[in-house]
């Protein structure tokens, strides 16, 4: 389990720069040899936050900015869509596409678009609602996130909303 600033992969490079996500990305694909990766996203994220921040020229720090920017393509389609829309519905909406981000950003690794193109590793985005406790998954039939345990997570908001 990798945990990071925003749940982000960032795209394949080979250059003289500081790797970890890369690292254990390549640790458990090619040596471990895992046959699904989870890419897992959640309201609230600071992280994207801050992302969307940015947008509105606020610095973020030197270090945070340049690596949630990994996300700047998903908080720029949201800005356009969502563009009437509250800040925390963009919010809400730019941690997700940054999920779809990340997910395309695995594949441009070579190893994990050759397994994937074989049917040896499967690439997952799912969503945490925080508030909520509900868990979605990225339906790519329907390009949406969509409820992962539909019986759970409806027993958990009946109990919120105080229904029987
Ligand atoms: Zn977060």
């Amino acid at each position: 389990m990798v945990r990071n600033v925003a749940n982000l992969v960032p795209p394949y490079k080979l250059d003289a720069g500081y790797h970890g996500v890369s690292s254990a990305l390549e640790y458990a694909v090619c040596f471990l040899e895992v046959e699904n990766i989870i890419i897992m996203g959640h309201s609230g994220c600071g992280g994207i936050g801050g992302l969307m921040e940015m947008a509105k020229g606020k610095e973020v720090g030197e270090f945070i900015g340049k690596w949630v920017n990994i996300a700047a393509p998903a908080r720029d389609k949201v800005l356009r869509d969502y563009a009437d829309e509250s800040p925390e519905k963009q919010a809400r909406a730019c941690e997700k596409e940054a999920i779809l981000i990340s997910l395309k950003n695995l594949l441009t690794f070579p190893w994990v678009r050759e397994r994937v193109a074989n049917g040896l590793l499967h690439l997952h985005g799912w969503y945490y609602n925080i508030a909520t406790g509900q868990l979605k998954y990225y339906n790519e039939d329907s390009a949406a996130f969509e409820v992962l345990v539909e019986r759970y997570s409806t027993t958990l908001l009946n109990a919120r909303e105080g229904a029987s």
